[in-house]
């Protein structure tokens, strides 16, 4: 992409509205702009970081073995009486009348959804279990929306549903689901730790959220500094992997247990803040049952397949990942979801040599290189391009066009070389 003709406006001056550094930097780096309170629109650099974000998750619940489908934003509030949900779910539900005066409603979550279309269509014990997850829009009506997308009022989000014969498919859906997201983080390049979480509006007894360590986290953490991530690529062991997980202690606010809390040695607590940027849930037979799912089992007898539901907020993920990465003078992007691989720097637009090297280099990225080839003094383009947080940056003068040299600079940090425009390119890989 070409800065000159493109739709990033960046902002000079810190937006007065915005509190935290993710919603400040989102906006001055041109991101996103707000279009109502809690709903944003997402421009060319934005929308780039959120579909890497999403192409990532979808290709690692892919692996996990679950289907990729898309159901629509509004739906029949009658399919949410079927579950009793309709009344319960209160004022954070976004209404609406059409002109027949039918109810309808922006979905917050799909469980009643997905169930529905599960009872169409599966008959037989044979068929399952399954997992059908999509990543699709979500409206929530919050109360407060604030700190830009980290809580939004319309999101996108990666939700998946997994049915299955009995508890213990339940659980091995439940420990796979695990298993994709810590892959799923690992890949984007963040540190997401599972914690023991309440059930909350969903139901059910088992649940873990996953949480981002940040300071401007809403949800209060406490965990065991003997937790390791691990390396959730390798995992082979599927059992292994999730005991390693969960058995050491880290658990939220809301589920935190003071006496487990109590043995830990004091030096390994480890108290904070955190973003939840995900949740999957176990909750057995509640949607099944009450919307009247049931399949026929392997005796010839009905009964209703046991049930998860697994979420990750994937615009949130945005601003989670900037809260978690950046510095004074910007955005620092992990490469894997960068909105470009690098930004092309031309020193001296106009200058033939110059101009003929940047181009070059500029076509060999395909469109994956944001080229600043504005009128603009070299000082602007720096903190441009440290603004937006490329993770490269290479810096093209007449005097290094003549001679085939460019500066590279490391955006995480602050590295810089001089090399010889192919080993520029190799190491920028
Ligand atoms: P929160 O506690 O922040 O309100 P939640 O527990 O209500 O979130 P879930 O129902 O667990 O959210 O939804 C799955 C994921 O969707 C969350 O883990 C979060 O990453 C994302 N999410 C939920 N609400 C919002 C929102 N208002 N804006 C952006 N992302 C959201
Ligand atoms: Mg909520
Ligand atoms: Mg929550
Ligand atoms: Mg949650």
């Amino acid at each position: 992409m070409r800065l000159s003709k493109s739709l990033i406006p960046t902002l000079k001056e810190t937006p007065a509205e915005a509190q935290i550094a993710s919603h400040r930097l989102m906006l001055r780096a041109g991101m996103i702009r707000q279009m109502a309170s809690g709903i944003y629109a997402w421009l060319p650099t934005g929308t780039r970081v959120l579909s890497k974000i999403a192409q990532i998750v979808r290709e690692e619940q892919d692996a996990a073995g679950a289907q990729e489908v898309l159901m629509p934003t509004v739906q029949s509030a009658d399919l949410w009486r079927e579950s009793g949900r309709y009344d319960a779910y209160g004022k954070e539900m976004l209404r609406i009348m059409d002109r027949h005066e039918r109810e309808l409603l922006f979905g917050p979550t799909n469980e009643e959804m997905i169930t529905a279309i599960m009872r169409d269509s599966i008959k037989s014990y044979r068929e399952l279990p399954q997992i059908p997850y999509q990543i699709q829009w979500k409206f929530r009506d919050e109360v407060r929306p604030r700190f830009g997308v980290l809580r939004g009022r319309e999101f996108l989000m990666k939700d998946a549903y997994s049915f299955d014969l009995d508890r213990d498919g339940a659980v091995v859906s439940y420990k796979k689901m695990m298993l994709a997201y810590m892959r799923t983080f690992q890949r984007i390049g963040i540190t997401a730790i599972p914690m023991r979480a309440d059930t909350g509006q969903i139901g059910g007894d088992l649940s873990h959220e996953f949480h981002v360590l940040a300071p401007t986290g809403e949800s209060g953490v406490f965990y065991d500094a003997a937790f390791e991530a691990g390396d959730a690529m390798t995992a082979t062991d599927i059992d292994a992997f999730y005991e390693q997980m969960t058995t050491i202690y880290a658990a939220t606010d809301e589920k935190h247990d003071t006496a487990a809390w109590d043995k830990i040695p004091a030096e390994r607590k480890r108290e904070g803040r955190g973003i939840e940027v995900g949740q999957i849930f176990y909750f057995g037979i509640k949607y099944s049952q009450a919307m009247n799912f049931a399949v026929t089992g392997a005796d010839g007898q009905k009964f209703f397949p046991e049930m998860g539901s697994y979420g990750i907020g994937v615009s949130r993920l945005v601003g989670a990942i900037i809260e978690a990465r950046h510095d004074e003078a910007g955005i620092i992007w992990p490469d894997a979801i960068a909105p470009f691989k690098a930004a092309i720097l031309n020193l001296r637009q106009g200058d033939a040599t110059t101009d003929a090297l940047c181009e070059k280099i500029y076509a060999s990225f395909g469109n994956d290189a944001l080229y600043d080839d504005r009128e603009e003094r070299a000082g602007a383009k720096f903190a441009e391009a440290d603004l937006m947080g490329h993770p490269w940056q290479i810096i093209i003068g007449p005097r290094g066009a003549a001679n085939g040299m460019v500066e590279l600079k490391r955006r995480a940090t602050g590295e810089r070389f001089e090399l010889p425009v192919k080993d520029a390119l190799a190491k920028v890989g």
